[in-house]
């Protein structure tokens, strides 16, 4: 039996464990990721990364490899409601209503400028090889596929867990001061006895993943299409289609489909049934298609009640689980995983207390709980979208089919009803274009020194961000010069650096922040950021060249934001005080629980 050690144990090699180990390499943290399975997920499963995934992604330096093989924008910023794909009846391959999702065709510019980057689609069937790749090439023979936790037991300094080398049937221990349980919620949560609170079982989400040659029906702008149609099945029922790649648009090979069925419908193994029914949806009798899998997703919208065991940490599905629509659920992981890491890194450094690490439950289980509400809410939403189209699930064939001529029809009626179906369907923005909900959440509790002000009220639509640097808030990215090149605000930190950012005036600030930094053996970065409209500013380090920056920033030229190497506001002073050298000190020494 081998023993080995190691200062953080990953436990689950999916999106969120694969994630945590990249993070945790870059921060310069030893660690050991262990997957019992022997490679990585063939179900299609998640594909949307929103974009503070994508900025995460691009933090550590993974984000160009995905935009390269991904879905680009264009190819996906649109979702469409379709009576079929094909057929030539008068009710078949109706286009009911497209929106612009996902920070596509009309959002783009206004996503654009509230992120250095754009949002991505990569079936996490793909995903899932390139981040092990990721995470090997930066952590070379820590990633141990084929290897499971059978048992484990909590120490004085840390936590012995027993392991099995399922390929060489043998046993190994490792000790590791702390532990990620990201294993989906199979192996800790349950052991731990973890309240996972919320709706379990609502729908049994059958999907299937196959190959097609579709071309000639699909557009290049199209992610989703849902097929709703007189034959009365409501959205989820009749079937929501997603393309897959690996070549995007109307060219993808692969596609997914999804029924949702009642958990206690004995229908929904009935596999043979899915093609035939997959083809007489979509109105196409003699489609050539390859079914490569089809598999059950139980939907469910819990959250951890505990997500701090002692050294044991749950990230990802094994903290939260929800409906598919936002597409919270691998993205909420990933962004566990980002908030960990970064403190993993600072308390086993000795920069920071144990306790310091009690902030990623009062920061992440408000975010993720409000995640898995806005998607349970989007995805009951969809039965608003069949009672705006004038669909009764259930109801006879020919009761549906005269409201589908009727939604069709060219009378003053058929154009009240199209003014209905529109506005009804128009509230799946909140699933669609959910912008605020993936940027614009903060900590309210947590690693983050409050400094009185209140929150800027939230748009009730989940839809508009707005910008600010109170403490506990993603800081708002702007685009920055320096020497003629651009870079952006959340480029200052990352990789355990941390930023103080003050005005043309700040010098009391840089100088504190420099004295800080030595004393508490911190890496902080102090900049100015100058404003080119008034005066001379050259002797800031970077300029503000749009103003965007000077418009959000929320502080006097001689304040300060002080920001986290996750690039959320730490602490922030409106204009200068007499001693920032106390004053960094006490805030920091507060956030770090030294
Ligand atoms: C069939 C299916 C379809 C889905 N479709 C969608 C979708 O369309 N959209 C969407 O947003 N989300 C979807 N999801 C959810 C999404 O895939 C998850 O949110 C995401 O996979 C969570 O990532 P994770 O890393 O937290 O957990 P997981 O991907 O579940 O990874 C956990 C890993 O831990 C490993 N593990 C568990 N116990 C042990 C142990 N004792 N020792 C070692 N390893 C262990 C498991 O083998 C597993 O690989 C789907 C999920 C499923 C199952």
């Amino acid at each position: 039996m081998a023993v080995f050690e190691t200062p953080v144990l990953i436990v689950g090699g999916g999106g969120c464990g694969l994630s945590a180990s990249i993070f945790l390499s870059n921060l310069g943290v030893e660690h050991l990721l262990v997957e019992r399975r022997e490679g990585t997920s063939h179900l299609p499963k998640a594909h949307y990364l929103n974009q503070r995934t994508m900025e995460i992604f691009r933090q550590h330096g993974v984000a160009d490899a995905i935009y390269e093989v991904g879905c680009p924008i264009e190819k996906f910023g649109k979702v469409r409601w379709l009576t079929s794909l094909g057929g030539d009846g008068p009710l078949d391959a109706k286009l009911i209503h497209a929106m612009d999702a996902f920070g596509g065709g009309s959002l783009r510019e206004r996503y654009e400028a509230d992120s250095p980057v754009m949002a991505s689609n990569y079936p996490q069937l793909r995903l899932e090889p390139l981040l092990k790749r990721e995470a090997e090439t930066r952590a070379p023979g820590a990633i141990r596929f084929h290897h499971e936790v059978e048992s484990w037991q909590e120490t004085p300094d840390g936590i012995t867990v027993t392991v099995r080398d399922r390929s060489a049937d043998e046993q190994h221990t490792i000790h590791a001061r702390y532990l990620i349980a990201a294993d989906g919620g199979r192996t800790f949560a349950p052991a731990l006895g973890t309240v996972m609170a919320g709706p379990t079982d609502m729908v049994d989400m059958v999907s299937t993943h196959f190959s097609a040659d579709l071309s000639q029906y699909w557009d290049d702008e199209t992610l989703i299409t849902w097929f709703l149609n007189p034959e009365g099945q409501d959205s989820w029922g009749a079937g929501a289609m997603v393309q897959m790649g690996p070549t995007w648009g109307r060219e993808s090979e692969e596609w997914v489909i999804h029924f949702a069925f009642r958990p206690d419908d004995p229908e929904r193994f009935n596999e043979e049934q899915i093609v035939p029914r997959l083809r007489s949806l979509l109105r196409l009798p003699d489609l050539d298609l390859k079914v490569h899998k089809i598999s059950h997703w139980i939907l469910d919208r819990i959250v951890a009640q505990q997500w701090r065991y002692g050294r044991i940490f749950l990230a990802g599905d094994a903290a939260h689980r929800q409906p598919p629509t936002t597409g919270l659920g691998l993205n909420t992981g990933i962004q566990d995983a980002h908030n960990l890491a970064w403190k993993l890194a600072e308390v086993v450094a000795g920069r920071a207390s144990d306790a310091f690490l009690d902030s990623y439950e009062s920061e992440r289980k408000p975010v993720s709980t409000h995640g898995a509400d806005w998607a349970l809410l989007a995805f009951m939403n969809h039965t608003v979208i069949d009672a705006g189209i004038g669909l009764t699930p259930g109801a006879p064939v020919e009761v549906n089919t005269q409201a589908f001529h009727a939604l069709f029809s060219d009378t003053l009626v058929g154009a009240a009803l199209r003014a209905r179906a529109e506005a009804c369907l128009n509230t799946q923005t909140w699933e669609f274009q959910a912008h605020d909900v993936e940027i614009g959440f903060s900590y309210a509790d947590g690693a983050l020194s409050a400094d009185g002000s209140d929150a800027p009220p939230r748009d009730p639509s989940g839809r508009i961000y707005q910008p600010t640097t109170r403490p506990g808030h993603r800081l708002p990215h702007s685009w920055i010069e320096r020497d003629g090149q651009r870079r952006s605000t959340h480029d200052l930190t990352g990789h355990g650096q941390w930023a103080l950012i003050t005005g043309p005036s700040g010098e009391a600030w840089i100088k504190a922040a420099g004295q800080v930094g030595q004393q508490l053996g911190i890496d902080i970065v102090a900049v100015t950021i100058g404003d080119r409209g008034d005066g001379d500013h050259s002797a800031s380090d970077y300029i503000d060249a749009d103003g965007a920056w000077t418009a959000v920033r929320g502080i006097a030229d001689a304040g300060a934001v002080l920001v986290r190497p996750d690039n959320f506001v730490a602490y922030r002073a409106a204009d200068a005080v007499a001693d920032p050298q106390t004053a960094l000190t006490e805030a920091l020494s507060a956030i770090l629980a030294r």
